[in-house]
């Protein structure tokens, strides 16, 4: 069996696809802060659900080490800095492909969401960190590392990221960043004016992105994103700030993920239909 796996600093969700199309996904799986044991408790549970498995499509928190399949820094998992997902290889007994976790809630929205139908799909995961992703021609784009646009800077002396740069794009609106700035969770915070500079700072992200990539479509997903009115403030502000185009070509769409909390794990499990 095939199982797409997307791993998330407090919860890990598996899913795969039956022989109708249909996805079953099975989350709430805890992530550990001993990266073995969390394998361990993960196998048992893929048997549980799924039967055993023969190749696996890992997202994970990044930046990572795709070649090596190594984690580079996991602020949130300290103990799982530097480890290899070699290792769950060996206690999953089959090979695995990781992926950037954000590259696959992207990819799934290409594939079968919200960016099905365009050729070069760019999206933000807006989260406890901000994840970019871009799909072109239906593969994903790795650059020759590991594509990084939440980290782009904004404002060189910002406030201080996670990642040790200033003035990421993330420290403006990860969730612990909305917290800081205006003292509630993103899914509390009713304040309209807090929205507008929210989605002011989402849009720069945006305008950025389309001179770099020129994208037919920008996604974005995870909850911050389902906030009721951001994608118009942003659209609005998107449309205001991108001026280099003329009208016809400005028309990059910003739409909504069609998968809420799934698309990482859906883009898991296409990308093994692919493989
Ligand atoms: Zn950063």
């Amino acid at each position: 069996m095939k199982i797409g796996i997307d791993i998330g600093a407090q919860t890990i969700k598996i899913g795969t696809k039956d022989k109708k199309g249909d996805y079953k996904i099975k989350t709430g799986i805890k992530t550990g802060p001993d990266f073995i044991k969390t394998g361990e408790k993960l196998k048992g549970e893929i048997e549980k659900s799924f039967g055993r498995a023969s190749l696996a499509v890992i997202g994970c928190f990044g930046p990572l080490d795709l070649f090596k399949k190594k984690v580079i820094k996991a602020p949130n998992l300290p103990g799982w800095v530097g480890i290899s997902f070699r290792g769950w290889e060996k206690i999953l007994g089959c090979p695995i492909i990781l992926e950037n976790d954000a590259n696959l809630a992207i990819y799934g929205e290409a594939k079968v969401g919200a960016g099905k139908g365009y050729k070069i799909v760019s999206g933000f995961t807006l989260g406890s960190g901000v994840g970019y992703g871009c799909v072109m021609d239906g593969k994903i784009y790795h650059g020759n590392w590991d594509v990084e646009a939440g980290h782009m800077i904004l404002d060189p002396g910002g406030p201080p990221c996670g990642c040790g740069q200033k003035g990421c794009l993330e420290a403006y609106i990860s969730r612990l960043a909305i917290l800081e700035k205006f003292g509630k969770e993103p899914h509390d915070l009713q304040d309209e004016k807090a929205w507008d500079w929210i989605a002011h700072k989402i849009a720069w992200g945006c305008q950025l992105v389309t001179v770099l990539v020129k994208p037919d479509t920008i996604v974005l997903c995870g909850g911050i994103a389902q906030h009721k009115g951001l994608l118009e403030k942003v659209q609005k502000c998107y449309r205001k700030m991108l001026r280099i185009y003329p009208k016809e070509a400005s028309e990059t769409k910003i739409v909504l993920g069609k998968y809420i909390e799934h698309a990482g794990v859906i883009g898991a499990v296409e990308l093994l239909v692919s493989s």
